[in-house]
């Protein structure tokens, strides 16, 4: 999944100050704009890439719930990559469960692989079975360019 302190260059622990500077400081560098008169060709798509990271990232960090959000499910994330991986399915081949608002995959075992509606903005990646020890790596589409409609990089449903 996106490691958005990560990509702010900054610790879970930051306090929001922190990683509005931080993030000011990568848009500053990366705006595309500011690195159209400089660069070009694949120097010009890196920035445009990291204007954009920096941008969710900040999004999402920037909101008190959508952050707490987002640490709950890095933590459930980060503890899930220590579990084998049974196999990897693909997100598109999720169905979406509109009783229970979330993605689901059957595991071998009858139960059920879920990922709920903030784990797939969050793009996580790892998803342990509800039913027994199982984990599933999730693969997502990859992301789409700036010039595209970019649906995918909306909350989906
Ligand atoms: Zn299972």
């Amino acid at each position: 999944m996106e490691d958005y302190y990560g990509i702010l260059g900054c610790q879970p622990d930051a306090s929001k100050h922190d990683l509005k500077e931080a993030y000011q400081k990568l848009i500053l560098t990366h705006h595309p704009d500011k690195v159209q008169q400089v660069n070009s060709g694949a120097q010009q798509k890196a920035d445009t890439s990291m204007f954009q990271a920096a941008t969710k990232a900040w999004k999402v960090l920037s909101d008190p719930s959508l952050r707490a959000e987002f640490d709950a499910c890095w933590k459930q994330n980060s503890l899930a990559q220590k579990w084998p991986v049974q196999e990897d399915v693909l997100f598109e081949d999720l169905e979406w469960i509109e009783d229970e608002d979330v993605y689901c995959v059957s595991c071998r075992c009858g139960g059920n692989y879920e990922l709920t509606k903030s784990d797939a903005f969050f793009k996580a990646d790892i998803v342990p079975c509800g039913s027994c020890s199982l984990c599933v790596r999730v693969v997502y589409p990859p992301a789409q360019n700036s010039n595209d409609s970019g649906t995918s990089s909306n909350l989906p449903g």
